[in-house]
């Protein structure tokens, strides 16, 4: 955190203390003098002048009001802070003669009220509300509640760049802007004119904005088009004002303002296109026509990297100029088009759960809430970051690679080390073991290791090359800027698969998965298609970030790591430090996410944390930013995969071939592609498949895993080669699936290869594995049915179709998406539990080695727990995991965490139930309570604790099935979408914890939406840089892009003859069903690509962003027609 703002902190501390006046002294609240900045807070207009003048020369000051924009543009540090929040003038609301006047500090949600009410009850503003019904995709309600509409237009002038919605929608009203200068003089201005006006050097302030009253025959329209529903700012606004005379063929009477937010750095009116609208009738084809060609000849939209496309963006202000024509001719338009002028409106969000209610297992099996949820949603829960500084604690930060392939020459850290605070710098000179932070995980991929730190070539940009550590994280980040670091040989990046592929490729370890003779297949096949798919990737963006605290004691290392494999933490520090496991003792109470991103990446925190240590001898922290988070720690692979299928008339499959390619970083360390071979035949039967799993290596961080890694991408790349098969046949896609289901007691090669590889992470070697399993019932058929009915999808489909025909600007789609989810478990995969019962009270203490991030692990061993126990859950509490009582223990990962544990701590319970249970007997405590035996037992010498270690083939695997309908609504003019409603039967088994695999269900689908939707990857081709690195490029599902409508349904009457307690596993298979939203996309896309003259086969690559889907629906300005 930048230093001012811990200053900026304390002072808001301070308020909502309410002592801000006693602190800042008399009623005026005088200037509070900090090390490095003063605080003033003026309370009337006249004083923040006064304060203004009274600066002196050259003094870096800003003007604080809900202090929001400093997420936007840091600015700062500033010497001279000046609180507005108290200065009566700057809140002022009131109608004058000739407007509406909003005082600068008018937050932008009493400005939305405001003139919601203003459009309904006063005479010349109804159109105020068009404003503020795009303001509504301002940032979000809390940001709206704080910001102001003064200070985000008081950022627009001080950075011409910044998109602000606010801006357009006051451009386009012809609103005015009062400012004042410290001598009192006042000035008033256009928005234009506000532009040119140096805000700072002039030390001006904003005092209120005017709105005019318009006639009721101009017509104001803002539209904002966004990379995401909320929370994000505009790819394109714009902005209409038309005064038309409609009795007169809607003719514009004067000259029209047509104004643009995100086309170039600052802003454009596009004058060309107003004077082609002035005095014409928008009624004309030729018109409309002429104004969409100025367009195309005035904006040049900038280059913006890691954004939307200049063509995109163009693309826009047309599409966008035709909404506002359409929107202005109403039914004058033809009824075909008409459905171009709205925007998408998303109704409130609703969601249903249904679940079979097994009570006789409670309290297994009960629906109760997350042990962990009341203290997360409160914020109590205490994460690694929370754990109070130890003495002399330091702080770490990387020096990382500015160049993404080059050679290493020198780091020179002398300016760094004179910085105050500064403490010394670790490199890979430093490391006294191996420079490998992959222990455990190394085995994966044999042979494979990963750096802590480069030392000879840098091989991404984002790399870590050292770590520089200080007193504070403010001095170590100062050191940082003063690092530096020289290279030579400096070559191209190579940062696509495409382009890898061109080199030659890694030794790949990895078989194909072959079964019966593809060839043959061929050969019998009357059809056979080939295509590509690609995928990008999915960057880790758990809310708590990768951090570390290790302690160096006299008897080796403390480490809090947020790691979701504290053995592997263990072994990698030990292996990096050079000192035997036994002095590393790793504790993990619980993670803020992981979703498989700290497995081992999480080491390269780890790793470097601890050699910090061991060098200094001090503690040391370090916990990434966010946007350091993005750019050194990999995400999910990106993938390429390639097919060729044959099949008969009917759409039986006979052979499907296909080349799975992943994206490994710089390292082949954690690759999935084995797991998406083994996963990819999914719910279906073909006698002939050959799936060959590969990996490239490029130069961008080594990729990990993320929730249902390879899986989701078999699965996903199956459900492609499906639709691809069913428009080539011109049949059903649902029914093309149906004709292709697995039978009952079908033969599958579940993951052979996945259970060998995993049981290799564990140390031990399977082998003599069968080939196949068989899948004794594929429930799929039957939940098709359940689903077709529950959802209602034959009227709803016919719903469809007749939308879609009514429409040609927006386009709906619903499909059903089966799934076969390989739940691959190694015969050995331990994790080792401790159950002790607390001999005064009878309250149990369980620790395990799972990882709890957010899973609702706890739960579930708290509820078998209690089962096995028979006692209330209520006396059941956990212990941080450490690898003292928890050694040797798995990853929590491949949703293996939760079922284990589960399973281990159950049979430690049914040990010691036993033992209690004998013991009751022996003493005839028959009808004593539970607190009463266990003290009489403990008193009698019985040992009340019991140690579990699952061992070999205790747990098994199984297929989980899963059945997802969505339906969307896509804006063909835009690409935005909404997901109306998705239903998802899933086969739960009898579930652990109805409540808690819900919320995986419902979370997972989103983490799978984000996958296939909004996350996009982009490194910069020339540099390797992550363009994609910060809260504004990388776009993550928020509470407005999931489903409007979301209703899950765990399967009833369905045991797992197999999982624990007669369970199956939840958290990873509905990433996949996601995949639903996409199928549904392409009926909606192919409607309008028919509308557009074009049929046939075409290719939807991953993530489907609203650029993409536009582009993919043929929007051309010559079809933006009136009729
Ligand atoms: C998460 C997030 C999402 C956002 N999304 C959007 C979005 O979608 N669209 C959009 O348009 N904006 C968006 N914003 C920007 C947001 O609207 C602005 O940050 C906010 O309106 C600024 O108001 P504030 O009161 O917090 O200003 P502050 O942060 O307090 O001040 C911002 C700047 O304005 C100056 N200033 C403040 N008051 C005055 C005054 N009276 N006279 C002169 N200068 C003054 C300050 O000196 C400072 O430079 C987003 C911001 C965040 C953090």
């Amino acid at each position: 955190m930048p230093n001012h703002w811990q200053d900026v902190l304390w002072l808001l501390l301070q308020q909502a203390k309410g002592e801000g006046k006693k602190v800042c002294g008399k009623k005026s609240g005088g200037p509070l003098k900090l090390k490095d900045t003063t605080w003033h807070k003026p309370s009337s207009l006249q004083e923040l002048l006064d304060t203004l003048a009274g600066l002196p020369e050259g003094v870096k000051y800003t003007l604080v009001c809900g202090n929001t924009a400093q997420a936007v543009y840091e600015g700062g540090p500033y010497s001279e802070y000046i609180y507005t929040g108290n200065i009566p003038e700057l809140s002022a609301v009131r109608l004058e003669t000739d407007g509406l006047v909003f005082g600068a500090n008018v937050s932008i949600t009493r400005l939305m009220e405001q003139l919601f009410l203003a459009a309904k009850s006063l005479g010349g503003f109804a159109y105020v509300s068009h404003l503020a019904e795009t303001w509504k995709h301002l940032g979000n309600t809390s940001l709206r509640n704080l910001g102001s509409w003064g200070g985000n237009i008081a950022t627009k002038v001080i950075h011409p760049d910044f998109t602000s919605d606010i801006f357009v929608g006051l451009v386009t009203a012809g609103a005015t802007i009062t400012t004042v200068g410290p001598d009192g003089s006042s000035d008033t201005h256009t928005l234009e004119e506000l532009m040119e006006v140096d805000l700072v050097g002039q030390r001006r302030v904003i005092l209120q904005l005017s709105l005019p009253p318009l006639p009721d025959n101009v017509f104001v329209r803002t539209i904002k088009v966004r990379p995401r529903t909320s929370t994000a700012l505009a790819d394109v606004s714009a902005g209409f004002k038309v005064r038309v005379d409609a009795a007169a063929a809607h003719t514009v009477v004067d000259s029209p303002v047509i104004v643009y937010n995100g086309i170039n750095p600052s802003f454009i009116r596009a004058t060309a296109a107003e004077a082609a609208l002035a005095g014409k009738s928008l009624e004309d084809e030729a018109v409309v026509q002429a104004a969409l060609s100025a367009l195309a000849t005035e904006v040049v939209p900038a280059i913006k990297p890691g954004e939307t496309s200049p063509e995109y963006r163009l693309s826009l202000t047309q599409t966008l100029l035709y909404k506002m024509v359409l929107g202005v001719l109403g039914d004058s338009a033809s009824s075909a088009v008409v459905s171009g002028a709205d925007e998408l409106v998303r109704p409130v969000s609703s969601g249903q759960q249904t679940f079979p209610e097994n009570p006789e297992a409670w309290p297994v099996g009960k629906p109760v809430t997350k042990l962990e949820a009341p203290i997360q949603c409160s914020g109590e829960a205490e994460y690694v970051t929370k754990i109070p500084a130890h003495p002399g604690e330091l702080h770490g930060v990387f020096v990382t690679s500015t160049q993404a392939n080059a050679r290493l020459v020198s780091i020179d850290t002398t300016d760094a080390l004179a910085i105050p605070g500064v403490m010394g710098f670790v490199g890979a000179e430093d490391i006294r073991g191996q420079n490998n932070m992959l222990a455990f995980a190394a085995d994966w991929t044999p042979g494979s290791s990963q750096p802590v730190f480069a030392s000879e070539r840098v091989e991404y940009h984002g790399q870590p090359i050292g770590l520089l550590v200080a007193t504070t994280k403010n001095a170590a980040q100062a050191g940082l800027a003063a690092v530096k670091v020289t290279y030579d040989d400096i070559q191209p990046p190579v940062v696509t698969i495409e382009e890898a592929l061109t080199k030659p490729l890694p030794p790949n370890p990895f078989p194909p998965v072959v079964i019966g003779d593809v060839a043959a297949g061929f050969a019998a096949s009357t059809h056979i298609i080939e295509g590509t798919m690609q995928r990008g990737g999915q960057l880790h963006y758990q809310l708590e970030t990768q951090i570390t605290i290790v302690n160096p004691t006299d008897n080796g290392f403390e480490v809090h790591s947020s790691t979701q494999w504290a053995s592997e933490t263990q072994r990698a520090i030990a292996q990096v430090l050079d000192v035997p496991d036994n002095q590393v003792h790793v504790s993990v109470k619980r993670l803020g996410g992981g979703f498989g991103g700290k497995i081992d990446q999480c080491n390269i925190v780890s790793t470097a944390t601890a050699l910090a240590a061991q060098k200094m001898r001090r503690p040391v922290r370090v916990q990434l930013e966010l946007s350091d988070n993005m750019r050194i720690v990999g995400g999910r692979e990106s993938y390429l995969c390639s097919y060729k299928v044959g099949f008969d008339d009917a759409g039986k499959l006979q052979a499907v071939q296909a080349v799975l390619t992943s994206n490994s970083g710089y390292r082949g360390v954690d690759v999935s592609t084995p797991s998406a071979v083994a996963a990819m035949p999914s719910c279906y039967d073909c006698p002939n498949w050959e799936l060959t799993p590969q990996f490239v290596v490029t130069n961008t961080p080594v990729t990990t895993w993320c929730r249902t890694p390879g899986t989701v991408e078999g699965i996903c790349y199956m459900e492609n080669i499906m639709d691809h098969v069913a428009v080539e046949l011109g049949l059903d896609p649902l029914e093309l699936r149906q004709k292709n289901l697995l039978p009952d007691g079908g033969r599958r090669r579940l993951g052979k290869q996945i259970i060998q590889l995993r049981s290799r992470m564990a140390g031990c070697n399977v082998k003599d594995l069968p080939d196949e399993v068989t899948i004794p019932r594929n429930l799929i058929s039957d939940m098709i049915t359940q689903l077709l009915t529950s959802a209602d999808v034959e009227k709803r489909k016919a719903d469809v179709e007749q939308f879609n025909k009514d429409n040609l600007w927006k386009k709906r789609g619903l499909t059903v998406m089966p799934m076969l989810w390989p739940h691959s478990v190694p015969p050995v995969y331990p994790f080792s539990v401790m159950v002790s019962v607390n001999a005064r009270d009878g309250s149990v203490s369980i620790s395990h080695g799972g990882a709890e991030m957010g899973q609702g692990l706890n739960t579930k061993v708290a509820q078998v727990a209690a089962y096995e126990l028979g006692i209330s859950m209520d006396i059941i509490n956990f212990v941080p995991n450490n690898t003292h009582t928890n050694p040797n223990s798995s990853s929590t990962s491949g949703s293996l965490g939760s079922d284990t544990c589960s399973h281990s701590v159950g049979e430690a319970c049914k040990i010691l139930r036993a033992r209690l249970d004998a013991y009751k007997q022996e003493a005839g405590l028959l009808d004593a309570s539970w607190q009463e035996v266990v003290l009489s037992a403990f008193n009698a010498g019985v040992d009340i604790s019991q140690r579990y270690v699952n061992g070999n083939g205790e747990t098994q695997g199984y297929g989980v099935f899963g059945v997802a309908c969505s339906e969307v609504e896509l804006d063909v003019l835009t690409g935005q979408y909404m997901i109306l409603r998705t239903d998802i039967l899933e086969d739960a088994g009898r579930s652990l914890s109805p409540l808690v695999d819900i919320g995986q269900i419902e979370g997972g689908f989103v983490m799978g939406q984000g996958l296939l939707s909004l996350e996009k990857i982009e490194f910069d081709a020339t540099t390797g840089k992550n363009l994609t690195d910060s809260v504004w490029t990388y776009h993550t599902p928020m509470a407005l892009d999931i489903p409007v409508d979301i209703r899950v349904t765990l399967l009833q009457d369905a045991p797992n003859p197999v999982g624990v307690q007669s369970s199956k596993v939840t958290s990873e298979p509905p990433v996949c069903l996601a995949y639903s939203m996409v199928m549904a996309l392409r009926q909606a896309v192919t409607s309008a690509r028919q509308d557009a003259g074009t049929t046939g086969w075409f290719q939807m690559d991953a993530p489907l962003t609203y650029e993409k889907l536009q582009q993919l629906c043929l929007v051309d300005a010559s079809r933006l027609t009136l009729a």
